[in-house]
């Protein structure tokens, strides 16, 4: 039996998804190869590359003046190249959980940081309001969706400099004002395929502008003009990829998906909320609806491990909290079946009807 599968990434992907792929392995549309064994700049690959670029740009309705780009090395490898390419004096930051302060530590190395803005003081439990985006920086970089603290960006920001957004934990979610942004970029392990590609949406104007030399691999300006085939893509995650964003839009696209995925966080988060047993770990206007973090009431502590058990011999798995939160995560991404979450409420009142006091 398949499992419901809340892990925070790699995360669960669409049936469908998998069984497409799962038949290009063995023989991509019937042409006696594997799409594993294709040369990246053959024929066969570059009509997949070309349609996981136009899906991307079809589905998130990018505009014209943008390149979408598949490079490896993870989202992590962009907070280096994004201040290598972009950072000249002074960069702005958002300090909004673990993997901005990761993108903060890397542009360190690069120039000054402003940190325009942070929840540190209360654990990454809520998005900043106040901050002001300075006006002299060369960037101004976000997290939309915070994975590991349960926190989400809900609103494309005027920024009077280009703003830069890891959306890895919630690309295609819903719908976004790409024109806002300068960059976009993320992994695609979260809600597009399995680890390996990293996309990237770019605006080239905000390139050239740094005095530094830019190693070829990490030039931005390189993989746009080689289509990102300067050097062998990560074919068959783009493979799954574009399998995602054609599954995606069958369902109808983002705007479905982010009703489909409001019913499933509010299904969840009702329950977190009318269960004695449960509490949720962020603060209401800046909760996921991606990574839903919840811990146990002080007086009901003792039965963390108890019910985590109690949700693997249900057949679910991932629930486990990140580290620095504790309790539990479901993360509810795209291809998460509401079903999925349906049986975890399940769970926690069944659970709550054994051991309320
Ligand atoms: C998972 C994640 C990352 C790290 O991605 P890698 O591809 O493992 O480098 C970065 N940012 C966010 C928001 C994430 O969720």
């Amino acid at each position: 039996m398949k499992k419901h599968n809340f892990s925070a990434g790699p995360s669960v992907l669409s049936k469908e998804v998998i069984e497409n792929t799962a038949k290009a392995v063995q023989d991509l549309n019937g042409i006696g190869l594997s799409v594993m064994e294709l040369s990246h700049r053959g024929k066969e690959f570059q009509a997949v590359m070309d349609e996981t670029v136009a899906l991307f740009k079809e589905l998130l309705d990018i505009p014209e003046n943008y390149h979408v780009l598949f490079l490896g090395g993870g989202a992590s490898m962009q907070f280096c190249m994004i201040p290598f390419n972009l950072l000249n004096k002074k960069a702005a930051y958002l300090e909004t959980g673990t993997w901005a302060k990761k993108a903060i530590k890397e542009a360190k190395g690069f120039g000054e940081v402003d940190v325009a803005g942070s929840s540190a003081d209360k654990n990454f439990n809520f998005i900043p309001k106040d901050f002001k985006i300075p006006e002299d920086a060369d960037y101004f970089h976000i997290t939309t969706n915070n994975t590991i603290f349960g926190t989400e960006i809900f609103e494309d920001y005027d920024s009077p400099v280009p703003l830069v957004a890891d959306m890895s934990s919630d690309i295609f979610s819903r719908p976004v004002d790409v024109s806002k942004y300068a960059m976009i970029y993320g992994g695609a392990q979260k809600n597009l395929g399995p680890a390996g590609a990293t996309f990237v949406i770019i605006r080239d104007d905000i390139l050239g502008k740094v005095d530094r030399f830019i190693p070829t691999m990490l030039n931005y300006q390189t993989h746009i003009d080689q289509g990102s085939m300067f050097n062998t893509p990560p074919c068959l995650p783009i493979y799954t990829c574009m399998e995602t964003l054609r599954w995606l839009k069958k369902l109808g696209g983002v705007k479905v998906m982010q009703k489909m995925n409001h019913e499933k966080a509010d299904l969840l988060y009702g329950e977190i909320e009318r269960n004695p047993l449960f509490e949720g770990t962020a603060e209401k206007d800046s909760r996921s609806i991606m990574n839903i973090c919840f811990v146990m009431k002080p007086e009901y502590q003792e039965l963390e491990k108890e019910f985590l058990e109690f949700t693997i011999s249900k057949g679910m798995v991932g629930l486990k909290g990140h580290r620095s939160v504790g309790g539990f995560r479901a993360s509810t991404y795209n291809a998460l079946p509401r079903e999925s979450v349906q049986a975890l409420v399940d769970a926690m009142q069944e659970f709550e009807k054994k051991h309320a006091k």
